[in-house]
């Protein structure tokens, strides 16, 4: 069985002595074993980044930036690979893999314009022969931990940002499906990264632990779920650390009476069933205006929901593949017995399929559940399944009360054609990202990504221009050059220019 390693000082390392299977979703067959680093070997990737940071905080801005560019190209040209690797550790259909890779090559390439980005600020006669700027300093060794459902996209919102601005980088990936991230290293280091300036642990959390009080770590991006989000924000700040912790969601998608009801359906069956549901920018909840928008929108789901393909990633013409693990398949599973028990109407019942060649994957059909309502854990939790409620409510300003009364505040989109009630909404909502008939609002690559309430700790969000600040300090110097000659009086009243 292949055993995966670590990526420390550009050289694939073995260490730590503990490992887990790492599964193939679709067949349920344990294919790898990811090794699970140790503090000694984590200490070892801290050490080659610390190592490596003088010279590449010193090696100028477009040179950095330049392997960015090499890199984009090199994930281009190893698409099917990575695409493959994805799917076969994760399980999400082959085109969601490449829509993953994709959105991670934009963020690539936008740390290549990281030059542009890190130009600072300049005032010229802040005072009498005074000039002033600011510039943004690397801030040393950046570490990030991410979870298993982009293994390749959530890495790119972290390191090449950080490596672009002059740091030097340790990544823990995900343990359920490392085998994306380790090729996204490797090829990094075909582009021309210096051995010691990316560094790649496999672990669990004795390696999360060890990164989070090396005092050598200076800052952490944490993406996962917000139990966890939550302990690394408080551990990594005790420890004196700049973190940005992302945590989970329950995105509520408004349905207005005069939504293009249609239109709507098919874009809630991609946010819903895509990747079965196992994204942050998943909407499990709609919240419809009124009974007749409700019943529509029923109507329309069941009838969209029966024509849907499951099978293996792999398979051709496939909408959605198996859950991640088993684990995760009982914990889903578990959902949806616990919403017939609350009494929730189970409209399209997922539990018990099988796919004819992959009788043991962990696949579970699309489930729609109508009426929920708040008092329900399915309504509370983040199943991050492929799991659907839906709710039924009277105004905009009762679903608004529900979405800003709920513990998660990621993302959440209105359908309608009405631009006043869009406005209103996207104004009020107390939510980070907001789409209007949009129901994935991910921003793109050159704007920042990050929720409001428990689905962000920290004050700056991920990727975009906020990276830019997360992964550097501000510097202000202050310069004036007397004129040979000339003595200058003490003054002992605060310097101001009045
Ligand atoms: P997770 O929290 O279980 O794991 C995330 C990372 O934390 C992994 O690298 C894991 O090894 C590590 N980890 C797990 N338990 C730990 C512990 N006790 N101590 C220290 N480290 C630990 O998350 P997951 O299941 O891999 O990913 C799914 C979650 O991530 C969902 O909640 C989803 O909403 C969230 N997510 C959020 C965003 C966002 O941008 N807000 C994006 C993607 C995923």
């Amino acid at each position: 069985m292949q055993s995966i390693g670590h990526l420390i000082d550009g050289k694939s390392v073995q260490g730590g002595t503990r490992s887990q299977d790492v599964f193939n979703p679709a067949t349920g067959k344990a294919e790898k074993r990811v090794l699970l680093a140790d503090r000694v070997t984590v200490e070892q990737a801290i050490a080659s980044a610390q190592a490596a940071f003088p010279a590449w905080r010193n090696t100028p801005a477009l040179k950095r930036a330049r392997i960015m560019s090499n890199l984009k190209v090199l994930l281009e040209q190893h698409a099917d690979e990575l695409c493959a690797l994805i799917t076969a550790e994760h399980g999400k259909v082959l085109g969601d893999s490449l829509g993953e890779l994709q959105r991670g090559i934009e963020n690539v390439e936008y740390a290549s314009y990281a030059p542009e980005l890190l130009k600072g600020e300049h005032s010229k006669n802040v005072g009498p022969a005074i000039d002033s700027w600011s510039e943004f300093q690397a801030l040393g060794v950046c570490a990030g931990i991410t979870p298993f459902n982009f293994p390749i996209m959530v890495p790119c919102w972290m390191w090449p940002m950080a490596i672009a601005c002059g740091n030097t980088f340790v990544l823990k990936p995900s343990e359920r499906d490392p085998s994306s991230t380790l090729r996204l290293a490797e090829l990094a280091l075909e582009a021309g990264l210096p051995p010691g300036v990316l560094n790649v642990v496999n672990g669990d959390k004795e390696a999360v632990d060890t990164l989070l009080t090396d005092p050598r770590v200076k800052a952490i991006s944490f993406v996962g779920s917000t139990p966890i989000a939550e302990y690394i924000y408080a551990t990594g700040c005790a420890s004196g650390k700049r973190v940005q912790a992302l945590g989970g969601a329950k995105n509520h998608a408004v349905v207005m009476p005069d939504a293009d009801i249609p239109n709507a359906v098919n874009a809630l069956m991609g946010a819903a069933y895509g990747s079965c549901g196992e994204r942050c920018m998943a909407i499990p909840l709609v919240v419809a205006i009124g009974d007749a928008t409700a019943d529509a929108v029923v109507a329309a789901l069941r009838v969209e929901i029966g024509k849907m393909k499951l099978g293996a990633g792999t398979q051709a013409g496939v909408d959605m593949g198996p859950l991640v693990t088993q684990q995760h398949y009982d914990k889903v599973v578990g959902y949806v017995n616990q919403g017939v028990a609350e009494g929730a109407t189970l409209v399209v019942d997922g539990r018990g399929v099988k796919i004819a060649g992959f009788e043991n994957g962990y696949f579970l059909g699309p489930c729609l559940f109508d009426n929920v309502t708040p008092g329900m854990k399915i309504y509370q939790d983040e199943i991050f399944g492929p799991v659907l409620g839906v709710m039924r409510v009277k105004s905009l300003q009762e679903a608004m009360n529900l979405i800003d009364a709920h513990e998660y505040g990621n993302g959440t989109c209105i359908f309608t054609r009405d631009g006043e009630a869009a406005r209103y909404f996207t104004d009020n909502i107390l939510v980070g990202m907001v789409g209007v008939n949009v129901p994935l609002p991910v921003p793109v690559a050159y704007h920042s990504f990050g929720g409001w309430k428990r689905s962000l700790f920290g004050d700056l969000h991920a990727y975009g221009p906020d990276s830019v600040r997360f992964y550097t300090k501000r510097k202000t110097i202050t310069q004036r050059w007397p004129s040979a000659g000339v003595r200058e009086g003490t003054v002992f009243s605060f310097p101001s220019s009045k």
